[in-house]
């Protein structure tokens, strides 16, 4: 099968179980303190899940483009370096508000997998909530029993409040879940361990395809969890895995989703791309930034069709800093040394027509936000990097503090980049502080985020004090908040607009 007609197999089949199918809601979330992008497919239901909005009926499905790159879902470092976390994903999901329950999620979960896609039963684990006594929450022997009567017991595993209890954020709807896995290991290495040890246990062949929360609190601010009005379904499945599991793939790369946007890069840059390169591999490097590429590209390139440019700030100052990790893994692993990561837009926009249209609509503009940002990073990426180069090569041959070589004035202890160094290059050099990180990672160094930290605000104090000084009005168009997350070199963009409006 391929991806679309995975996707499609999907709705038709919620359909036939009376499921209107809604469109995907934007990437970007405007109206809510507590999100910046979504996370999940329930996120557009959210208001009827808390009983303050009437849902548009009983019973919905649909494939939601969801972000995973900040707040509780965080998946960006994972993102390459494995083969099945993204940034953006589809989410495929079908809701039940009020209407049915466990007992028919879990049959239809099964039917779909096992009878409409044929997945082999053997290969799939399925997980339920064992409780959890600090929150005074029981264990879920309900959906334990139902799975049971399509599982072999030895393939229903409990699971913890980390894995087994889906909240949406710090605070808002949760509940237990109950997810199913499918180990996609050779036979031989089946037959030697069993697959139920390597659930939830980051195997990137033993991986989560699906996840059926069962609605019932709501996490407060205090954190105590509040019963909803009603009880509802809200289901997710990741489609990127969905896909990579049906077409017998051991990498989401290597599937009809992701290859035309591998294989043009690999093309491009003059570089093969192996799927099976190992980390410390000749290619590893290669590997993963190709992966970065194919995958960076659709966050920011549905972010900014969904109204959020990349910008100094906030939600904005997210997908810059996205963009700048590809515009770097671009440059320095894959050596375009020209802008190159904007020619990746029409091929995806072309990849989701008919299924998110947004993109195809506005690929022109998408990709020209996207060239201009590389053409302003790249006039300093360089110079960036060879300023990193010089900081990390004094100790770069030694491993521990006791054989100090060179200055230790330049770098505090042994391998970490001192604060002020990571401030300067965020400063004069566009790098944000978690592109520093993975640099520094890359050489076996670390940061010092607490020296960052106060190098960065004690930027700000000065800047704060400057404003004072000048004329009062400058305090009322620059945005406090603004002032908390912006980094020097923005802040140089910032003051220039600031001083172009006043004129
Ligand atoms: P994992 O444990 O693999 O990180 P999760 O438990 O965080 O996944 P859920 O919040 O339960 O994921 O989301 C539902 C489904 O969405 C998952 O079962 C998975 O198939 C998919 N999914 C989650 N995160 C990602 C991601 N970063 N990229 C691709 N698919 C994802
Ligand atoms: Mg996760
Ligand atoms: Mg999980
Ligand atoms: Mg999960």
């Amino acid at each position: 099968m391929t991806a679309t007609q995975i996707r499609q197999a999907f709705l038709d089949f919620f359909a036939s179980k009376g499921h209107v199918i809604v469109p995907s809601a934007p990437i970007v979330i405007k109206n809510d303190p507590t999100l910046m992008f979504t996370n999940a497919g329930m996120n557009q239901f959210k208001d009827v899940f808390l009983g303050e909005a009437p849902a548009k009926a009983p019973r919905v499905a649909d494939t939601q483009r969801c972000l995973r790159v900040s707040g509780k879902h965080n998946d960006l470092e994972e993102v390459g370096i494995d083969t099945y976390h993204h940034t953006m994903f589809e989410m495929l999901g079908n809701w039940s508000f009020g209407d049915y329950f466990k007992k028919e999620a879990i049959a239809w979960s099964w039917e779909l997998l096992v009878d409409v896609y044929k997945l082999d039963k053997d290969r799939l684990y399925v997980t339920y909530f064992e409780g959890d006594e600090k929150e005074g929450l029981e264990k879920d022997t309900e959906t334990y029993e139902l799975w049971k009567q399509y599982v072999d017991e030895y393939h229903i595993l409990p699971g913890n409040k980390k894995d087994n209890f889906w909240e949406m954020g710090e605070t808002g709807p949760c509940g237990p879940c109950s997810e199913v896995h499918f180990d996609s290991r050779p036979d031989s290495e089946r037959a030697e361990v069993s697959g139920a040890t390597l659930v939830n246990a980051d195997h990137d062949q033993v991986i989560e395809i699906w996840n059926n929360v069962f609605m019932q609190f709501n996490r407060l601010k205090d954190t105590t969890l509040q019963p909803l009005p009603n009880k509802h379904v809200d289901t997710g499945m990741g489609f990127e895995r969905l896909v990579r599991v049906l077409q017998g793939k051991s990498s989401n790369y290597d599937t009809d989703v992701f290859q035309p946007m591998i294989q043009f890069i690999a093309e491009k840059s003059g570089q093969k791309y192996n799927s099976a390169a190992k980390p410390g591999d000749a290619d590893w490097n290669d590997a993963v930034a190709m992966r970065v590429l194919a995958d960076h590209i659709r966050a920011i390139s549905f972010a900014i069709a969904d109204g959020q440019l990349p910008a100094s700030n906030k939600a904005g100052y997210v997908i810059r800093r996205i963009l700048r990790r590809a515009v770097r893994y671009s440059y320095q692993t894959l050596g375009f040394k020209e802008p190159f990561f904007n020619e990746l837009v029409p091929l995806l926009a072309e990849q989701f027509k008919g299924v998110f249209d947004e993109l195809w609509s506005q690929k022109d503009f998408v990709q020209k936000v996207i060239l201009e940002e590389e053409i302003a990073f790249l006039r300093t990426l360089a110079s960036g990097i060879k300023r990193f180069n010089e900081l990390t090569s004094v100790f770069a041959s030694i491993t521990s503090v006791e054989h100090p070589v060179g200055t230790l004035t330049e770098i505090s202890h042994g391998r970490k980049i001192r604060g002020e160094h990571a401030f300067e290059l965020s400063d004069t050099y566009g790098f944000p502080i978690d592109l520093t990180e993975l640099m520094a990672r890359e050489r076996n160094f670390s940061v010092d985020i607490d020296g960052f930290n106060a190098a960065l605000k004690a930027q700000k104090d000065r800047s704060r004090a400057a404003t004072a000084i000048d004329t009062g009005d400058w305090i009322l168009v620059k945005d406090e908040d603004e002032a908390v997350e912006f980094t020097g070199y923005d802040e140089t963009e910032t003051i220039a607009h600031i001083i172009k409006y006043r004129k």
